[in-house]
């Protein structure tokens, strides 16, 4: 099998903050491997985003400390690289597509000098070449017009089509992983399914794998081959997507598809997971989702570690109960 591409294994970091310590990932192992497309899920303080984030060493740095665990972008040590080689990774051999490109935009600088300005930096072209290869990345994001975008102020197209801006800018080095954090959430329901079938489209043209953080499991299940579930900084169920929707073990899990329209009969209310996120600097002994599940028994005052729940190995979940099925 293929190298992965990222490999998170163990991985613990904590945020020091005033009179208490944020325990925002605590020890997760993830692998995305080449031409994959691959969700994270969960609710907000669940760690999804900081594994994003992290992955690039985009957090402020001595912001946050590491406790335990290794992260590597194609076999480099992310956690131990000095910022001239993470300048190299970032654009060209991994790529982050954010929520809302405003924030990765420059506003006063017009979308051709931007583009042609990452071009340039990661390969040996000239101004001429990396404007013309600008433009046939913005035509083959299906951009009608990519010179007018190209002479165009962030602020002055649509969200969908800044998305679009941005999705070419990440391809724009043919990097090997994208990272998309809620790529489309700020866009309305149509825009947002177009941009993620352009997304997966130009993935799989180009081999690119890519590492879809999402709250939005209708998302998942129609574009990730493979999902992480995160709750408290922890992943708490994997699998192969098809399979973890069809039968999820994790009550976690099982609470966040109750949420999908499809689960549920016409005139029925859609299902709300009860309760909240336990407070991450002082996550409670035992399963940390005890309090919100209604099959929590004596058993689970114990952590219930991440397992395999079938022989293939790829299919895990860190709950007593499914532990307990498996056993049965
Ligand atoms: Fe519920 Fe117990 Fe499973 Fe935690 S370990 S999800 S409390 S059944």
């Amino acid at each position: 099998m293929n190298s992965p591409v990222l490999s998170i294994d163990n991985l613990s970091i904590e945020f020091p903050a005033y009179r208490s310590t944020v325990k925002a990932l605590n020890g997760v192992s993830l692998e995305v491997r080449p031409g994959e497309i691959v969700g994270v899920i969960g609710e907000s303080g669940s760690g999804k985003s900081v594994t994003a984030m992290l992955s690039l060493r985009l957090l402020p740095e001595r912001s946050y400390r590491v406790s335990s665990g290794s992260l590597h972008i194609l076999g480099r040590d992310m956690l131990a690289a000095q910022e001239k080689d993470l300048l190299k990774v970032r654009g060209r051999d991994a790529a982050m597509i954010f929520q809302e490109p405003m924030t990765a935009l420059n506003p006063t600088r017009r979308i051709g000098r931007q583009m042609t300005d990452v071009i340039i930096h990661h390969q040996q072209l000239s101004k001429a070449e990396a404007r013309a290869k600008a433009v046939a990345l913005l035509r083959d994001m299906h951009i009608a017009d990519p010179e007018q975008v190209m002479d165009s102020y962030p602020f002055e197209l649509s969200g969908g089509m800044r998305q679009r801006v941005m999705i070419a800018l990440a391809f724009s080095c043919d990097p090997q992983l994208l990272i998309a954090d809620e790529p489309t959430t700020a866009l309305d329901v149509t825009v947002q399914r177009q941009v993620l079938l352009l997304l997966r489209e130009k993935a799989r043209q180009r081999g690119t794998a890519i590492l879809l953080i999402t709250h939005d499991m209708a998302l998942v299940s129609q574009f990730c081959d493979r999902v992480y579930v995160m709750y408290t900084g922890a992943v708490v169920e994997q699998g192969i997507t098809a399979e973890v929707m069809a039968a999820p073990q994790h009550p976690y899990t099982r609470g966040l598809l109750s949420g999908l329209p499809e689960q549920v009969e016409p005139g029925q209310e859609l299902m709300t997971i009860p309760g909240q996120v336990p407070n991450l600097s002082a996550l409670p002994d035992g399963c940390t989702f005890r309090d919100r599940c209604a099959f929590a028994m004596t058993k689970c005052s114990e952590r219930p570690p991440l397992l395999a729940i079938d022989a293939s190995g790829q299919r895990k979940s860190a709950c007593w109960l499914s532990m307990e099925k498996q056993a049965s």
